[in-house]
């Protein structure tokens, strides 16, 4: 099939790639000019673990290409995804210029029938906005479908290549049996293609979402009650998940959510409530709960310094929002950074792949350490922001001869309190009762 994927950012490249490594003939384009040159390099503007070699393949073999020209994508496709960005606007709805932008375009450009799909999330409704913005530069028929995408950053190309299901909506069963096709090579093992009416497939969006972030918020609400009555919210946790009514994922305290999904779809499924005039007060509070977890952490390191970290050197292990990726989009690691920086304390910071995008933002205000032995040479305290494998079971002796004191605040609970007590720490965990400061 013909298929051209518009915004070649963490969704349209992976699903570029994955259409084309099943021998989908797959233009993809952006209007970044530098990320398009990189590409047409082989170079991967992202980091994204599986990426390179799908792509690679399909560039030599033919099926994949990378334009910025309008003119050459839109007549290619005869389904166009669109892939763009979607952030939040400072009301908490997501700001559609670039899809309206992609969406003119496609309608300036169209050379005869289409399958749109709005690949991007969107505000619930979007379809027929889309369906608007095309409408008035084309005669050409074509229909607009909304086809959510659920992969995970870190994980993106296996959740691409063998995706738990598939959501189309549309009320036109042509577009659906023409979707259909295209993903069936993803859905050979049972895993279901589910078609609804296109406003419920952009609500589905937002509710999957919002529902993983609210059980974030959740736990994060009994670490906090944990640290008061004593409790270990990582025995909670594992007594829950045992509960198959409950299931193991997405039970973790921690720092609070963050990346380029979940905050900025909360915050997009709060305002939709408004704008029909509906307190979605469990999302609402949600998002509160994760406003205050942010500053937890930061809480827990100034009152274990007495309140002042004027001077202190605070050493950072993980940047990016979670492992596996370098997004830097909503990543806890900065609050925690900015806020250790308003307090006088200066920051080495270690990332094994996001240090380049925290740059952008964080500038020379701290020191990006060469290794994560670096980020805690004379610190006074370790702060464990993202749980990179590499630091999982470092050499911790090591950590500790090189700090200035042996205090180690482990903001995901990967370590074991004893082990590191064994290993000359003062441990504290998010939750962990008596670890609580
Ligand atoms: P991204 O910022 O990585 O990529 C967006 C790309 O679109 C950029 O490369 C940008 O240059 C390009 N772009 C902007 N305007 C354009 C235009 N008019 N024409 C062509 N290209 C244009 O974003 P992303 O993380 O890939 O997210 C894209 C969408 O998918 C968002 O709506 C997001 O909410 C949704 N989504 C993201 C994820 C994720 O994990 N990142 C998962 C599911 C859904």
């Amino acid at each position: 099939m013909k298929v051209t994927v518009i915004g070649t950012g963490y969704v349209g490249l992976v699903a570029g790639a994955c259409f084309a490594d099943n021998g989908n003939q797959v233009v993809c384009l952006d209007i970044d000019q530098k990320k398009i040159d990189a590409l047409r390099r082989g170079e991967i503007p992202i980091y994204e673990p599986g990426l390179e070699p799908i792509v690679k393949k399909a560039v030599t073999e033919g099926r994949l290409h990378f334009t910025t020209s309008y003119a050459e994508a839109i007549p290619h496709g005869e389904v166009i995804f669109l892939a763009v960005g979607t952030p939040s606007l400072p009301s908490g709805e997501p700001n559609t210029q670039y899809l309206k932008a992609a969406a003119e375009e496609i309608g300036r450009h169209m050379n005869g029938a289409k399958i749109i799909v709005n690949k991007s999330t969107v505000p619930i409704g979007s379809h027929q906005v889309v369906r608007d913005w095309i409408s008035s530069y084309t005669k050409h028929a074509f229909d607009v479908v909304s086809n959510p995408e659920f992969l995970k950053e870190g994980a993106a190309v296996s959740d691409f290549l063998h995706p738990d299901r598939v959501v189309i909506g549309t009320e036109n069963e042509e577009s659906y049996k023409k979707m259909a096709e295209l993903y069936a090579p993803f859905c050979r093992q049972g895993n279901p293609i589910i078609w609804m009416d296109t406003v419920s497939a952009e609500v589905t969006k937002y509710a999957c979402n919002a529902f993983l972030a609210t059980r974030i918020s959740f736990m994060n609400e009994l670490a906090r009650l944990c640290e008061k009555v004593g409790g270990d919210v990582e025995a909670v946790r594992t007594g829950m998940a045992g509960d198959v009514r409950i299931g193991k994922h997405f039970l973790y305290a921690g720092p609070g959510y963050g990346g380029s999904c979940f905050p900025k779809d909360v915050k997009a499924l709060i305002a939709t409530g408004r704008k029909f005039d509906l307190d979605l007060s469990i999302v609402t509070a949600t998002e509160n709960a994760n406003e205050k977890q942010k500053k937890h952490l930061v809480q827990q390191v100034t009152r274990y310094f007495g309140g002042n970290l004027s001077g202190k050197t605070i050493g950072v292990w993980g940047l990016s929002f979670k492992p596996n990726t370098d997004d830097m989009r909503d990543a806890p690691a900065l609050v925690l950074i900015e806020e250790f920086l308003k307090m006088g304390a200066s920051v080495r910071a270690f990332d094994p792949v996001a240090m380049d995008n925290a740059k952008e933002t964080l500038g020379d205000r701290i020191h990006y350490a060469k290794s994560s032995y670096d980020a805690t040479e004379g610190a006074d305290a370790l702060v464990l922001v993202t749980e990179w494998n590499e630091f999982r079971q470092a050499d911790f002796t090591r950590v500790r001869l090189g700090m200035k004191r042996p205090v180690i605040f482990d903001g995901r609970n990967i370590y074991l309190p004893a082990k590191m007590k064994e290993a000359g720490f003062t441990y504290f965990g998010v939750g962990r009762g008596k670890y609580s400061v």
